[in-house]
């Protein structure tokens, strides 16, 4: 999508802080982290939301789940522990509207979210 900021941000044409990548994901960190570790990881093909998941490119959150563990285990959180978000509409929190995960670590977390 033209107008989409995650889109650009796949496609390199803004620039990020980019930890992980391949041929179907790309995960960054995010411009206003959270957490000590406070990563992004995203589809670079352009869904929506969470919403836009089906049986046919379900495959692609198991592969986030893969590149999640990858990238806790690179930064030393995945013994520790850590938490892995979608925000899924307006009432979720989502404000980015291109599907993504928020991989967030390195101190305690507290439930319930906000
Ligand atoms: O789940 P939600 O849609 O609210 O999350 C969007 C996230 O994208 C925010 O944490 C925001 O800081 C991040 N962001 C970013 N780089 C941008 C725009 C937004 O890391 N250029």
């Amino acid at each position: 999508m033209s107008d989409c900021i995650f889109c650009k941000i796949a496609k390199k044409e803004i620039p990020s802080n980019i930890v992980y990548e391949d041929d179907r994901v790309l995960a960054f960190k995010d411009i206003n982290p959270q957490a000590p570790v406070h990563i992004l990881i995203i589809p670079k093909i352009h869904l929506t939301s969470l919403m836009d998941i089906n049986e046919e490119n379900s495959d692609l959150v198991s592969h986030i789940a893969i590149v999640t563990k990858k990238i806790a285990a690179e930064y030393n959180i995945d013994q520790k522990g850590f938490r892995l978000v979608n925000n899924c509409g307006k009432e979720g929190g989502q404000t980015v509207f291109h599907l993504h995960f928020h991989l967030l670590g390195g101190r305690m977390m507290t439930w319930p979210p906000g």
